[in-house]
This record gives structure tokens, C-alpha cells and sequence, in this order.
């Protein structure tokens, strides 16, 4: 007993003390008893301080963190409630840290918020005796009481993002902060309402702050954009663009396959995703087996050169020179001969203000990048999307932290 009494110090919560630690046979259970602090002479009402009449017991046993081999600790004790009888005010006299049907003490709920930053939520339970939804539910608990805010004053760019998840067609809309990547809205579907919760929750001070959004040409945000911010400039970024013209590729690649024979068809099969890699990220069997899909096509060819010279227009600085850069390319895609890469190319014409913003207001692709190579992750930690409210946390947790 005198050994296991030792471990005391671990247990002090304040006006109670450690009456007792049991541990079983196979060491992986511990019951830590606690009891009033008799030295508190009573309860006291905490609104009055004055005594407390009659008192309701209730007993309780609360998980608490784990102790060595022992998975399992039961912190247990008595509950009293109490009504003072001076200024009616009814309180619950328990250990401090321990809510009023909590499972868990607030430091054990900590203690598995840290593990779901690492983890899988549903792996927390192989290290702490709970449920996958009971890990959830804390590290929800703990990240609403402890992360911040997000910063809505003096943002001077958005980007918008419409962002496809799990199986199916799912979608969410993220808003970020251009400058910090700092995610500020998460809603559910890729609508013009989907948008507008993100400016309902701005003061007019907030709004006018706003001068720049990054968005796709197509989708309905831009209306509400115009809407609520008539003042901000609208930039069609780079990221956008490029993703629209990997679909022109992609749709190309589909046109080709249309009219290939049967034993080019078994090549081109599975090269799609060397099409859409970056070529410095091909390991070298996989540059071959494109070089070869390249040279038996043409005009996958004449694509797959153009987007490399489509992402040239961003390192320009200066609007004039980046518009006469975009003249050559819409000469060149002309020139191509294909209906795809035309039509593209006439888009790009239309929406030539939109694209050459980027010159005036710096609004880089690079934030929705990083946030979409961890989105994915984080969805698969959080176990889906479908709790929509406990992703955005998540997903705010990761973006302060790295
Ligand atoms: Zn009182």
C-alpha cells in the first residue's frame, strides 16, 4: 500500500487528497480513490462562501491519464451537491478538471487531442480504453477550447477553393488567407451559399479590407464575390488555370484513345498519371514509357508542351510583358490545330484581365497547394468529412502548426 500511496503527488487535485491505490494482479488496471479535503471544514457555497446545507452524493468513476503498464485508471470519488440555502445558488463539489458527466478528466481528453494530431483518430483507442467517436468527441472538445480564432481583420487577399473529398460527389468550399494560408471557412458544397456564410460572418470594416480573390473562371462564386465585395479585384490564379488546362490534356489523351488501335491502347492505358506528374517527379522507366507515348502522339505532344509553357506567364512581373507573353501562347495554341487547346485558348483571351491581376496583386497558387496536399491526410485522420465542424478544426490545427 505504501508503494502505491507514493504515487499520490500525481493525484492532486485541490481540496481533495488520495485515499487510496489499488492496482490488480496484472498490473493493468489502477483504482485511484479520492476524498474531500478535511481540512476545508465543510463545503462552502463559492458564490457566498457561506456553509452549504444538504448535500447529494453521487458516485463516480472517471478515466484518467495512463500509469506505466496500466491502461486502465479509474479515478473514483464521491460527488456532493449542495444548495446554499443563503443565495440559492446549487453547485457540484468534484475534483477540479472533471465536468459534470465527463468520462474522462480534462487532462486525459488533452492527452488524447495530442494523440489525434498524431494518429488516426480511430487508433487513439488501442492506446487510451475509449471509443473511436469518444476520441473524436474530445479532441473536438479540446481544439474548440483552445484553438484561436481565425484572423478576419485586415485581410487583403482570399483564395476560394472549391475542393472534392472522399468517394463520390462531395464537395467543400475553403476560403484561405492568400498571404499566411491560414484557412478561414469551411462550408459544405461548391454553391454561390456555400460562399456566402464566409462574408455574412464580416463586419463592413473587414470587407472593404479585402482588394484581391483568387477563384476558377467557372463556379458559382464569383457572383457573390461581385456581390459582397465590389471593390476587390478578382484574379484567376494559376493554380486554377493550370488545372482547368490538365483537363484539356485529359481530354485530348480520351479523344486519342477514341481512335487508337487496339495494342496502342494497351500502352496508353495507365500513362494518364505520367501525363499529370510533374516531369521532375518520374522515376525513370515511367519517363521512358511517356517519352514513348509522346513521340506516338502528336498531340498529346503539342498539350504537354504547352503547359509547360503555360506556367512561364506567372514568373512575369510586369503586366505588359506577362500580356504579350499570353499573346505568344494563344498564337501557339492557335497554331496546334486541336479544338480543345483553341478553345482553351480563346478562354484564357476572354478572361485576360482576371488572369493578368496577378501582376498588380501577388495572389500565388502556392497556399492552395499546401493546403490540398494536406487536406487529404487530414481527412483520413479525422476518419471523413462527414463531421464537417470537427474537419475545419482540424484542419485549422494543422495550418498553425507547420
Ligand atoms: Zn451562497
Amino acid at each position: 500500500m505504501s508503494a502505491t500511496l507514493s504515487l499520490a503527488p500525481l493525484y492532486q487535485f485541490k481540496g481533495w487528497v488520495v485515499k487510496d491505490i489499488s492496482v490488480n494482479s496484472s498490473g493493468h488496471k489502477v483504482w485511484v480513490y479520492l476524498r474531500v479535503d478535511g481540512r476545508r471544514n465543510g463545503f462552502r457555497c463559492p458564490k457566498c462562501n457561506r456553509r452549504m446545507g444538504k448535500m447529494r452524493e453521487r458516485h463516480r468513476e472517471v478515466l484518467d491519464l495512463p500509469l506505466g503498464t496500466a491502461s486502465v485508471v479509474h479515478l473514483v470519488f464521491t460527488a456532493y451537491q449542495g444548495r446554499c440555502a443563503h443565495c440559492r445558488n446549487i453547485h457540484t463539489f468534484r475534483p477540479p478538471g472533471i465536468d459534470a458527466k465527463a468520462q474522462g478528466t480534462g487532462r486525459l481528453k488533452r492527452y488524447v487531442s495530442l494523440l489525434c494530431r498524431f494518429m488516426p483518430v480511430d487508433k487513439a483507442p488501442r492506446i487510451v480504453p475509449i471509443s473511436a467517436d469518444t476520441a473524436r468527441r474530445w479532441d473536438k472538445e479540446v481544439l474548440m477550447a483552445t484553438l484561436p480564432e481565425p484572423k478576419l481583420d485586415g485581410i487583403s487577399a482570399i483564395l476560394v477553393d472549391e475542393k472534392s473529398i472522399g468517394k463520390g460527389h462531395h464537395y467543400l468550399t475553403v476560403v484561405l488567407n492568400a498571404e499566411t494560408g491560414e484557412v478561414l471557412h469551411l462550408a459544405e458544397g461548391k454553391k454561390k451559399s456555400s460562399l456566402q456564410g464566409f462574408f455574412d460572418q464580416l463586419t463592413q470594416k473587414q470587407k472593404v479590407s479585402i482588394n484581391a480573390v483568387g477563384i476558377d473562371r467557372a463556379g458559382a462564386y464569383k457572383a457573390v464575390v461581385e456581390e459582397e465585395i465590389p471593390h476587390a479585384k478578382i484574379v484567376y490564379d494559376k493554380f486554377h488555370l493550370i488545372a482547368n488546362y490538365t483537363g484539356v490534356i485529359d481530354k485530348i489523351r480520351r479523344e486519342e484513345w477514341r481512335s487508337a488501335s487496339k495494342q496502342d491502347k494497351t500502352f496508353i492505358k495507365g500513362q494518364r498519371y505520367n501525363l499529370f506528374r510533374n516531369p521532375e517527379n518520374l522515376k525513370p522507366e515511367q519517363e521512358l514509357s511517356l517519352a514513348k507515348l509522346l513521340s506516338m502522339n502528336e498531340n498529346l505532344n503539342k498539350a504537354y508542351v504547352l503547359k509547360d509553357a503555360l506556367k512561364v506567364l506567372w514568373t512575369y512581373k510586369y503586366g505588359k510583358s506577362a500580356s504579350k507573353y499570353l499573346d505568344q501562347w494563344i498564337f501557339w495554341a492557335m497554331e496546334t490545330g486541336i479544338e480543345a487547346i483553341q478553345k482553351f485558348a480563346r478562354g484564357l483571351d476572354k478572361a485576360r484581365d482576371g488572369i493578368l491581376a496577378f501582376c498588380k496583386h501577388r495572389i500565388t497558387s502556392a497556399k492552395i497547394e499546401a493546403f490540398n496536399a494536406t487536406i487529404a491526410r487530414i481527412v483520413r485522420r479525422a476518419c471523413g468529412y462527414r463531421d464537417l465542424e470537427y474537419l475545419y478544426l482540424k484542419i485549422r490545427q494543422e495550418a498553425l502548426e507547420t
